[in-house]
C-alpha cells in the first residue's frame, strides 16, 4: 500500500478510497451503505458463512446445505427437459451413485474440459433432483491428475451487499481492512474498560473483530449462527451499551426541556371516580398514581401505558386529562383513526359532562366554517377537552395552552408524526406532557431498549368481570357450519362480529370485500338484522350503524379490521376472523379483545383459508391456547422477530446493526450496568462509544 495511512491513523480517518481497488466508483458503492471509513467496512459483518475448509463424502450430503465436495466425472451428457442442461456425473469413494451437477449455461470449451475421468472439486447447495441430489451451477474447479488444491483455512464469510459489489470485493476489500488493523489493533479503539472485557470474558474489539470476518476452520458455524459465539456476543454487547448511553443523553436534554407542572387539585377527579359504575382496579391504580406524579413535575412527562385490549386505558386517560384541566391546562386526545375518536368521544363525554365539560372533536371530516370554528374554539378558551385525529395537529391548529397530548394506539403513528406532534405544543423551550397508550404487548424488557427513551406504566391487570374467550380454528371449508353458528348465537340474543381481512391491499378492496360479505350473510340469514362498517363509510353513515350495533338494534357486525381497537360492545360474544393467517398474531388478539367484554362466555373462530403453512398453523394455535397479550407477543416475537412484529421502522423505535433486541435481550442488564460503570468512571468513552454506533442517528430515537 504505497499510499497507505501511518501507523498512527485512527481507522475511523482513513477513508476507504486508501485501499486498493476503491475509485470513485465503488466508494460511491460503499457510500451508499453508510460505508466511508475502514473503520465502517471492519463493522460491516457477513451476513452468514460457507464451509470450505472441509470436503462432505458425497454420501452424507443433505439436500439445503451448501458444501464442497470433491470426485471424478463419471458421466457427462446432455439433458433435453423443459430446458437444455449440461449433466455431469461425479462420484467419489463414499458413493458409486454419485451426484449431478446441472448447468443451463455453459460454453462449448466448458463442456469439452468437463471429460469423464476428471477430478473436480465443486461448492454449491445441495438439492433433491428428480433422481439423485443435484447442484446446479456449482463453482467448481477441475485438477486433473494433480493433488487436490489446499482448502480454506477459515469460513468463507458472505456479506450483505448492495448492488455492483460482488463477495469477492467485499473479501479483497475486508482482506486489505484486517491487514490494517494486524498492523496495530490500537489503531481501532477500545472502548470497554478492561474491568468489563475481563468480567465478561470478551475478546478485544480487534480480536472478535478478526474472527468474525475470518473465522478459523475449526470455528463452529452453529456458534456463530445462534448468536451464541462470544465475539459477536462482544459486539452486541458493545451496541447495546452504546445505545443505553445515547438514550441516557437524550433523556439528560429532555430534562433540560421544560413543561407545565400540572399539579391539580384532585375535584374533577374525585368527582369522575365518585360517578364511575366500577371500581379502577389495582394496576389502574398504580399508573394513575405515576401519571400523576410525572405531570406534577416541570419536564415534560414522556410515558408509554401499555394495557392489554380490555384493560381499562381510557380511564386513566381520562383522570389524567382531569389533572391537566384542573390546572387550568387543555389536553388533546389523538386517535389514529376517526372511528376510534369518535370511540373515545362517547367514552369522554359520558364521563365528563356530568363535570360541566364538553369535549371537542375535530377529524379530517370537519371542514370548512365548521372546522374554522373548531380551530378558533380550541385557540380561545372554549376547550380544555380535544378529542381527535391527527388533523388535531394540523399546522393551522393553535392551541390556548395544551398541558397533556394522549396518544392512543401509538404504534400506528409513524415517527414524523410523532415529531410533528412534540413541535407543535412546544413552545419557548416548553413542551406539553405526553402520554402515549398502547396495547401492543411488548415484553417490558424489549419496550426498555426499543423506548427507553419513554417512561414506562404497565396496566397488567384486566378488570374482575372478564371472561377469557374460547378461540378455535376452523378452514373455510367448513363457512356454512359458522354461519349457522352465528344463526344461533343471534337466535339466543347475543351478538357477532364477522370480520373480513384483506391486507396489503387497498382500502378500497377490503371494504368492497366487506360489503360482498355483508351482502352474502344477510342473504343466508334473513332472520338476522346484519349491519356493516368500512373505512369508506362517511362518519355519518357509521355512526348509527355502530350506535344500532351497541343498542342491540343489530345482531351482526361486518366490518373491516378497522374495528380492531376501541370498540366495546358487551353483548358482543361472537367474532368470526375470516382469513387470521394474514393478520398478525397482536392485531388478531386485539381483535378477538373486542369480545369477552361482558359476563358471557365468548367465543371467536378463526376461519381460516387452507391450507396453512406450518408456520401459520403454530401461529394460531398460540391464539388459541393463550389470551394473555404478552404471553402471545413473546411467543410471536420467536416466531417472527421483532421488526416484524413491531414494525420497529414505523414505531421511530431505535434500528439496532448487530444486536437484535429481542434475541439478545439476556445481555440487557449486563449493557445497563456497563453504562453506568462508564458514565461514572470513564466519562471519556461515552462520546466515542456512541459516536461509533449511533452515529448520526443519535437522534432518531427523539420524541
Ligand atoms: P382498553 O384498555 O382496551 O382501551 P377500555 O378503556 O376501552 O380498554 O376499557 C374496556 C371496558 O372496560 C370499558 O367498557 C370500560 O368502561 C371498562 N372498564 C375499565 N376499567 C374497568 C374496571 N376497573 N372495572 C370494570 N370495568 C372497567
Ligand atoms: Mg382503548
Amino acid at each position: 500500500m504505497s499510499t497507505g495511512p501511518s501507523k498512527t491513523q485512527a481507522l475511523n480517518q482513513v477513508p476507504v478510497e486508501e485501499l486498493h481497488g476503491v475509485g470513485p466508483k465503488v466508494a460511491e458503492q460503499l457510500a451508499r451503505i453508510g460505508i466511508t471509513s475502514v473503520r465502517d467496512l471492519l463493522f460491516h459483518l457477513p451476513l452468514r458463512y460457507q464451509d470450505r475448509s472441509r470436503v462432505v463424502p458425497i454420501a452424507d450430503l443433505e439436500p439445503g446445505t451448501e458444501v464442497l465436495v470433491e470426485g471424478e466425472i463419471r458421466d457427462v451428457g446432455i439433458g433435453y427437459g423443459r430446458r437444455r442442461s449440461l449433466k455431469v456425473w461425479l462420484a467419489d469413494a463414499s458413493e458409486q451413485g454419485g451426484i449431478l451437477l446441472r448447468f443451463f449455461h455453459f460454453s462449448g470449451k466448458q463442456a469439452a474440459a468437463l471429460k469423464p475421468g476428471t477430478k473436480l472439486r465443486c461448492f454449491g447447495e445441495v438439492r433433491r433432483g428428480p433422481q439423485s441430489l443435484e447442484m446446479v451451477h456449482p463453482e467448481y474447479r477441475h485438477y486433473g491428475r494433480a493433488e487436490p488444491p489446499p482448502l480454506e483455512d477459515s469460513l468463507t464469510p458472505i456479506y450483505p451487499t448492495t448492488e455492483g459489489l460482488q463477495q469477492s470485493s467485499w473479501r479483497l476489500l475486508t482482506d486489505q481492512a484486517l491487514a490494517l488493523l494486524e498492523q496495530d489493533d490500537a489503531m481501532l479503539e477500545e472502548w470497554l474498560p478492561r474491568e468489563v472485557l475481563e468480567r465478561f470474558r470478551f475478546p478485544t474489539l480487534a480480536a472478535a473483530l478478526r474472527l468474525l470476518h475470518r473465522p478459523p476452520a475449526a470455528t463452529s458455524a452453529a456458534a456463530l449462527r445462534d448468536r451464541r459465539h462470544p465475539a459477536l456476543r462482544r459486539l452486541v454487547f458493545d451496541e447495546l451499551v452504546a445505545h443505553q448511553l445515547g438514550l441516557r443523553r437524550l433523556r439528560y436534554r429532555q430534562q433540560r426541556i421544560r413543561a407545565p407542572v400540572l399539579s391539580g387539585d384532585r375535584r374533577l377527579r374525585a368527582k369522575l371516580l365518585a360517578g364511575l359504575p366500577f371500581e379502577l382496579t389495582a394496576a389502574q391504580h398504580r399508573v394513575t398514581e405515576e401519571i400523576a406524579r410525572d405531570l406534577q413535575r416541570p419536564h415534560p412527562m414522556l410515558r408509554l401505558l401499555q394495557g392489554d385490549v380490555g384493560s381499562g386505558k381510557t380511564v386513566v386517560a381520562a383522570l389524567a386529562s382531569l389533572q391537566a384541566v384542573e390546572s387550568g391546562r387543555q389536553v388533546a386526545l389523538m386517535a389514529p383513526t376517526e372511528l376510534l375518536s369518535e370511540q373515545h368521544l362517547r367514552n369522554l363525554r359520558g364521563w365528563l359532562e356530568p363535570l360541566g365539560l364538553d369535549p371537542l372533536w375535530l377529524t379530517g371530516r370537519h371542514k370548512g366554517r365548521e372546522r374554522a370554528e373548531l380551530v378558533a374554539r380550541i385557540a380561545g378558551e372554549g376547550a380544555p377537552v380535544m378529542v381527535g385525529t391527527h388533523a388535531l395537529f394540523q399546522d393551522d391548529v393553535r392551541f390556548r395552552d395544551l398541558g397533556l397530548v394522549i396518544v392512543d394506539e401509538q404504534h400506528r403513528f409513524g415517527v414524523h408524526q410523532r415529531m410533528k406532534l412534540k413541535e407543535k405544543g412546544a413552545r419557548a423551550a416548553q413542551a406539553p406532557h405526553q402520554l402515549i397508550m398502547t396495547a401492543t404487548p411488548i415484553p417490558r424488557s424489549l419496550a426498555m431498549t426499543l423506548y427507553a427513551d419513554l417512561d414506562l406504566s404497565v396496566i397488567d391487570e384486566l378488570p374482575p368481570d372478564r371472561t377469557p374467550v374460547t378461540t378455535v380454528a376452523v378452514s373455510d371449508g367448513r363457512r356454512q357450519e359458522v354461519i349457522e353458528r352465528v344463526r344461533d348465537a343471534c337466535i339466543q340474543g347475543r351478538q357477532a362480529y364477522w370480520v373480513c381481512t384483506l391486507i396489503d391491499e387497498s382500502e378500497a378492496l377490503q371494504c368492497r370485500a366487506a360489503e360482498d360479505t355483508a351482502e352474502a350473510l344477510a342473504a343466508s340469514l334473513p332472520e338476522l338484522r346484519v349491519g356493516l362498517v368500512h373505512g369508506r363509510l362517511k362518519a355519518t353513515e357509521r355512526e348509527p350503524v355502530m350506535a344500532g350495533f351497541a343498542a342491540g338494534e343489530l345482531d351482526l357486525l361486518v366490518a373491516t379490521t378497522l374495528i380492531e381497537v376501541g370498540v366495546d360492545v358487551p353483548n358482543a360474544s361472537l367474532m368470526i376472523i375470516e382469513n387470521p393467517e394474514r393478520l398478525g398474531l397482536a392485531q388478531l388478539h386485539q381483535l378477538r379483545g373486542r369480545v369477552g367484554r361482558g359476563s358471557v362466555r365468548s367465543h371467536c373462530v378463526l376461519l381460516y383459508h387452507a391450507p396453512l403453512s406450518p408456520q401459520a398453523r403454530a401461529r394460531l394455535a398460540i391464539l388459541r391456547e393463550s389470551s394473555d397479550g404478552f404471553e402471545i407477543a413473546r411467543k410471536d416475537l420467536k416466531l417472527r422477530g421483532p421488526g416484524e412484529v413491531l414494525g420497529t421502522r414505523q414505531t421511530g423505535g431505535v434500528q439496532f446493526r448487530i444486536a437484535d433486541p429481542a434475541g439478545d435481550e439476556h445481555l440487557l442488564p449486563a449493557a445497563r450496568q456497563t453504562a453506568d460503570l462508564i458514565l461514572d468512571r470513564y466519562p471519556g468513552h461515552v462520546r466515542p462509544l456512541i459516536e461509533r454506533w449511533l452515529g448520526e442517528r443519535v437522534e432518531y430515537g427523539r420524541v
